[in-house]
């Protein structure tokens, strides 16, 4: 048995979720509360399984619905289907008794549209398998759970800071380097690609022109307004700005060129926010998230449930992060998510394989070999496995998303790919300010990430028990409803999340969680969930 060590690098999505910690506000933005609780990674897995798909194409004929066979090997140990069914229940108990035959039965059902965490090698649950589960009784017990008030039930969205004239050079920190350690990205795309100094004007207005700009913080509210279906989503009213840093009259001193703050004004005020060089290069710079959520926590609204600030800079927690994605304090709800390491152009060097994104991710065949990178040798289908992947929402998601063209080429395909990126990773830590820690029971949308190719395996819908975490919040705190409006809402919020899907027709992410719900609405209605 080996054992399995962090190799902290880079680091995804994190919160200080099972404790619901508090962001200070720090008077100087130093070196302030940070909670770093695990040191993630994302070191070298999947070459294997990307080499033979560029040969031939998988058909993800059977599908990997529980757990890869790595998480014996990595310790994981999920609560089981009684554990399960009780961590979706108010009172932590079961609703019916139910014999084990019975319930082992339903489970596999429920597998169908539920599969469990993968759980493969380098995944955070593989360096982090005793994380701590949270059932919904003890989220609706929690004592430093925020409550959705009517007085204080507005999700804000602020859009990407502008950047002033005067700190210019802050336009290109956003692009990815060409001659960057992490060396080229290769997919064809390179229109973010900085121009030399000797090309002439024009040359540089095409290309500035030919940029793809990072999604639309319009169709970020309108992915959580559906998402979070029945709260008050809305955009910032304040446009936020990067400026300048002065100290004393001075302009901020500089490190290789990058000077070490810049600030984030809103308002009248600024925030001062520490800089430095990107540590692989592949960006020039990068900022301090924990100096971003300062500025978070100065403009929170009186009537806000939370605020989300979008940043289309690469952003660090600590000084040993290579980057952080995204990152949430629940307690003061509060969070940020960049957008510069989810562009598609990355995809190649980071390994990301398009045709086993979810719910692709969820095929046998790809998880075998990812698990056999590590010496897991794969167990062949058995007779059940081959029988529950032939139909259910996991099928219908795959089937619908693998009718598209992959990978997506034209700009705005994957402009739109960026976009499904951004905004699941945005519901992602706004679940995190209702107080919802990381799922373990399922794979899920609230499951920690271990880095980018993890959360590009990862699903946009919510699981039983972090449903019914979202659908009390809102039907029963902010609406004042019963279980029954509970309920409804679960079938409202599938509605409207179908009707943004059909909008996004054709984005592989959002085309299998319309195939999924539409599977799962049908299931719902011949009870077959309700074991
Ligand atoms: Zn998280
Ligand atoms: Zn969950």
């Amino acid at each position: 048995m080996r054992v399995w060590k962090r190799r902290g690098a880079h680091r995804v999505r994190k919160s200080l979720d099972a404790k619901l910690k508090w962001r200070r506000p720090t008077l100087m933005s130093g070196a302030a509360f940070c909670g770093s609780s695990s040191l993630l990674s994302d070191a070298g897995c999947g070459g294997g399984s990307a080499k033979r798909s560029s040969m031939m194409p998988c058909r993800h004929d059977v599908l990997q619905l529980d757990c890869s066979p790595f998480a014996e090997l990595a310790g994981f140990d999920r609560p089981d289907a009684r554990k399960r069914l009780a961590a979706t229940t108010k009172s932590g108990r079961m609703l019916q008794k139910s014999g084990s035959a019975e319930l082992e039965k339903g489970a596999k059902v429920e597998s169908q549209t539920f599969p469990g965490p993968l759980v493969l090698p380098h995944d955070d649950l593989n360096y982090d398998p005793d994380g701590p589960a949270q059932s919904f009784k003890s989220w609706l017990n929690e004592k430093h759970r925020n409550r959705v008030t009517p007085g204080r039930k507005t999700l804000y969205v602020a859009a990407v800071p502008e950047v002033d004239e005067s700190v210019g050079f802050m336009r290109g920190w956003t692009r990815v380097r060409v001659d960057g350690a992490g060396g080229a990205p290769s997919n064809g795309l390179g229109k973010r690609k900085m121009v030399d100094g000797e090309e002439n004007e024009r040359k540089r207005a095409i290309a500035e022109d030919e940029e793809m700009q990072s999604p639309d913080v319009h169709d970020v509210v309108g992915y959580l307004q559906a998402f979070y279906h029945g709260m008050h989503v809305k955009q910032f009213p304040q446009r936020l700005r990067w400026v300048p840093w002065k100290e004393k009259g001075r302009a901020a001193t500089k490190m290789n060129d990058i000077p070490r703050y810049v600030a984030l004004q809103y308002g009248d005020r600024a925030t001062r926010i520490r800089a430095r060089p990107s540590p692989d290069g592949v960006f020039t710079a990068q900022l301090n998230l924990n100096d971003i959520l300062d500025a978070a926590i100065a403009m929170l609204p009186a009537d806000a449930y939370s605020i989300l600030l979008l940043v289309d800079h690469d952003i660090y927690e600590s000084e040993e992060d290579d980057f952080c994605c995204g990152r949430a304090y629940g307690g003061s709800r509060i969070a940020v998510v960049q957008s510069a390491r989810y562009t598609p152009e990355l995809d190649e060097r980071d390994g990301i394989e398009y045709a086993h994104a979810w719910p692709m991710s969820h095929c046998k065949a790809y998880a075998d070999a990812l698990c056999g990178v590590e010496d897991v040798v794969p167990r062949p289908a058995t007779v059940s496995q081959i029988r529950l992947s032939k139909t259910g929402p996991m099928r219908a998601a795959i089937t619908a998303t693998s009718a598209l063209s992959s990978p997506p080429t034209t700009v705005e395909d994957l402009r739109a790919l960026w976009l499904s990126r951004i905004a699941r990773t945005a519901s992602h830590e706004l679940g995190h300010c209702l107080g919802m820690g990381h799922c373990v029971y399922y794979a899920c949308n609230m499951q920690s990430t271990g880095g980018l190719r993890e959360d590009a395996r990862q699903p946009p819908y919510l699981c039983p028990v972090c449903e019914a975490k979202v659908g009390w919040a809102v039907a029963c705190e902010l609406q004042r409803g019963g279980e029954e409006d509970r309920k409804n809402w679960v079938m409202e919020r599938g509605k409207a999340l179908g009707e943004w899907c059909k909008k996004w027709h054709g984005v592989g992410m959002w085309e299998g969680l319309r195939a999924w719900l539409e599977a799962r609405d049908k299931l719902v209605g011949i009870k077959a969930l309700k074991w």
